[in-house]
């Protein structure tokens, strides 16, 4: 799929409309006007690949509203050259988002399809994560432990404690948690524990345990 002065028009649109929600920072901003988001589509549901919308992509599963992509993003204050782990890769759409802001990306998927069509688009697009698996996001990556970031892209019933031991002390962790909707819970670790903040409702697909 090729990218266009069309998808580029699109993609200014799409970024003026998150900026009116209340997207503010500039690399945020700058990756999502940047990246072709149509590539991670569908073909048949291409065409609606810049609205602000989470849509369905393979295996039952959704590629995350733009808005929540950059919302989660900002919330993570990812630094240039910060190890940041992803659970739950998807279309690979964030993972390309926090390529740009400079992360090495670690990136884990539980759907072998998903897992394998995430990898092939990124490299089409020259994003290279550091590590991208097949695995149970629930298990975290111990042997690229610890994390300056870890982001959870899929509805946590709690936050899984391996997770919060593969974060660095000074570390920050974005989720969401709840069933039906969820909680953008920030967790931010520190010598005597952890603080946590809440950032609004949001609605994702769940966490499920185990590969598939
Ligand atoms: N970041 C993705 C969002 C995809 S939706 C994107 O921008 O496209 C959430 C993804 O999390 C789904 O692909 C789902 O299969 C995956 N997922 C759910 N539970 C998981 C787990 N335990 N480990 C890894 N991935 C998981």
């Amino acid at each position: 799929m090729k990218d266009t002065p069309r998808h580029q028009g699109l993609r200014n649109k799409l970024v003026q409309e998150i900026i009116n929600k209340g997207i503010s920072h500039p690399a945020v901003i700058e990756a999502i006007a940047k990246i072709p988001r149509h590539v991670f589509f569908e073909s048949a549901l291409e065409s609606h690949a810049y609205q602000d919308k989470a849509f369905p992509i393979a295996a039952g599963q959704t590629i995350s509203q733009p808005y929540t992509v950059a919302f989660q993003s900002e919330l993570l204050d990812v630094k240039s050259g910060m190890k940041v782990l992803e659970i739950g890769t998807g279309s690979g759409y964030q993972t390309s988002v926090l390529i740009e802001l400079g992360a090495q990306v670690y990136t884990i998927e539980r759907q072998k399809v998903l897992f394998a069509k995430a990898k092939n688009k990124l490299r089409s697009l020259d994003y290279f994560p550091k590590y991208i698996g097949y695995g149970d996001g629930y298990k975290g990556l111990p042997t690229y432990a610890p994390f300056d970031r870890i982001i959870v892209t899929a509805a946590a019933p709690e936050i899984p404690e391996e997770l919060i031991k593969q974060l660095k002390i000074g570390g920050k962790m974005v989720i969401p948690v709840g069933q039906e909707t969820q909680k953008m819970f920030l967790i931010e670790k520190n010598d005597e524990g952890i603080r946590q903040t809440e950032h609004g409702m949001f609605r994702f697909v769940p966490m499920l345990k185990d590969k598939e």
